[in-house]
């Protein structure tokens, strides 16, 4: 029998159940590969290839990068937070250091060693997660990230702070060794500081805190989490081919923990604090707008600071980096535009070369992108905000145009919609063309389907033109509703009459099932093949 055994017979069943949850709205989404996102608490993913693994876990073993070059990394993708910059290349850096030594003589190997976790402070959309996503990158490690929020303390009422860990695994592709190095980004952790009470909810931050602690310093994680039915399934059926049974925990010893918040709260009472201590700390405001000037007092953040915020002090003590980013002004965000690798400007213009067609911005709209994404109060998101609502209706017209390169200016954002329709109408000489070739491609694709050649002549394509204009339609969707009987029609003609090109005139888009039905009667009193003269109607 060829037939293949299937892989793994379980598929099927976890198939059915993850339908069932699904339907009932209890499933956990579960990642489907390495890379794939979708774990079960985490937002955001990225994990090496299954080919790069083992080059990954080589490059750990035998790590040797500069804490110069990590910040180079990083600037070429991240804008400002120089400071941040600097704090986390060496953070990261002593870690993997530290990873490498305990690989090379686990004895020699400091079990004192306090690990690098981190706290970023900083507010929204300021890079704090880009700024570890591009670390996670560069080494090469699974990363994930998720809102404290989710967290119970029991795991009974949201998630289980365990199954962070367990993702990095299932992103690592099950490989275990690698996961083992990998990061964990926890947003939102302002949220669960205890004094903020939880009411509400039967569990605190307090607890959470101290679940995560524990993850923090080292714990070992069951990979086969209580509540998750398919891997006790799994690890049942691992033990029960007799093979090696696949590991069934991982030690968080040298995940690397990096926790992050906007603490605006916190930045106000440093604030009051730095200020009575240090009279004219904040004097010189420049032209720093309100939020940009809180959030550079997170740098003098200390202990206390965080415990009285409600934080519990071991919780705090097990991050000993700490770092602020602060909020981008709007030269930032137009840096971000113009000179960050992969900025929004660089997807956009991916986006639009998709359809061959290319634009520029000028320096002014570069700016005023900038002022307005600041106005946004949302860091670099707010570059998105904006993107979104200059370029929407370009992204859904000119792809259907013979448009091929544009300009945005100052007006173009000023007026999105205006300005499109002046360019659509300074190219009205080129749609035609565009049109006609839509024309010829539904044609061709007829031919496809059906075996038989068809031929719209010129009033034809100028009845076809017209009338996707007054329906606002695209061709190809036109003559599909217009022209959905002309297959099964034309064959009988076809058949009747062993004709298979047919010269179609603008009666076929005007009044398509009269001339349809026409050219199938006279078919009929032309049986046996009788060869027809063609005129521009199709009619013999
Ligand atoms: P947060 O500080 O809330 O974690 P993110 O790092 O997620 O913000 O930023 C959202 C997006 O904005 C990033 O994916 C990146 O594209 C862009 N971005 C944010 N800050 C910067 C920056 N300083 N330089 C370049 N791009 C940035």
């Amino acid at each position: 029998m060829s037939e293949k055994e299937p892989l793994n017979p379980f598929d099927d069943i976890q198939k059915r159940l993850d339908e069932a949850l699904r339907r009932s709205g209890m499933g956990v989404p579960r990642p489907e590969g390495p890379g794939a996102a979708s774990g079960a608490v985490s937002g955001v993913e990225d994990a090496p290839a299954q080919d790069d693994q083992g080059a990954v876990l080589e490059k750990i073993r035998t790590f040797n990068l500069k804490p110069r070059e990590i910040r180079d990394y990083l600037s070429r993708f991240v804008i400002g937070q120089d400071e941040a910059k600097k704090v986390l290349s060496v953070a990261v850096c002593d870690h993997y250091n530290h990873v490498r030594q305990c690989l090379e003589d686990p004895k020699a190997a400091s079990k004192d060693y306090q690990k690098q976790n981190v706290i970023l402070l900083g507010p929204t959309g300021s890079g704090k997660t880009y700024l570890m996503r591009c670390i996670a990158r560069l080494i090469g490690v699974p990363f994930v990230k998720a809102d404290a929020t989710k967290f119970s303390e029991t795991g009974y009422v949201g998630a289980d702070v365990e199954d962070l860990v367990r993702d990095l695994n299932k992103l690592a592709g099950g490989n275990t060794d690698l996961a083992e190095y990998g990061i964990v980004y926890i947003d939102e952790i302002d949220k669960i500081a205890s004094a903020q009470g939880m009411q509400g909810r039967d569990v605190s931050g307090r607890g959470v805190q101290i679940n995560l602690l524990k993850l923090m310093e080292e714990a070992e994680v069951n990979l086969f989490s209580p509540t998750d039915m398919m891997s006790q399934m799994q690890a049942m059926m691992d033990m029960g081919r007799g093979g090696r049974p696949r590991r069934r925990s991982m030690s968080t010893r040298h995940i690397l923990f990096i926790v992050s918040g906007a603490f605006d709260r916190l930045a106000e009472s440093v604030k009051k604090r730095v200020e009575s201590a240090a009279v004219g700390f904040g004097a010189e405001r420049g032209d720093r707008d309100e939020a940009e000037d809180l959030s550079r007092y997170l740098a003098h953040v200390e202990t206390p600071d965080f415990v009285k915020y409600g934080f519990e002090p071991e919780f705090i003590g097990r991050l000993p980096v700490r770092v602020a980013c602060e909020a981008l002004g709007v030269e930032d965000l137009a840096k971000i535009l113009t000179t960050s690798e992969g900025s929004l400007l660089d997807q956009y213009r991916l986006d639009f070369k998709g359809y061959g067609i290319d634009f520029a911005m000028t320096p002014e709209a570069v700016m005023e992108i900038a002022r307005r994404a600041h106005r946004e109060g949302t860091g670099a998101r707010g570059l998105m905000t904006v993107f979104e609502k200059v370029f929407r209706d370009f992204k859904f017209e000119l792809p259907s145009t013979a448009i091929k390169s544009f300009e945005v200016t100052t007006s173009t954002i000023a007026a999105p919609q205006k300005a499109l329709k002046a360019l659509i109408l300074e190219n009205k000489h080129l749609q035609e063309g565009v049109l006609r070739a839509d024309i010829r491609a539904y044609e061709a694709r007829f031919k496809v389907e059906n075996g038989i050649e068809i031929v719209f002549d010129d009033a034809a394509c100028t009845a076809l033109v017209e009338k996707s204009a007054e329906k606002d339609q695209s061709i190809r969707a036109l003559c599909e509703a217009l022209f959905k009987d002309m297959g099964h029609a034309l064959a009988i003609v076809s058949r009747n009459t062993d004709r298979t090109n047919f010269p179609l005139g603008a009666e076929f888009v005007t009044d398509t099932d009269k001339a349809l039905s026409k050219l199938v009667t006279e078919s009929f009193g032309r049986q046996g093949g009788t060869p027809c003269t063609r005129d521009s109607s199709g009619v013999a």
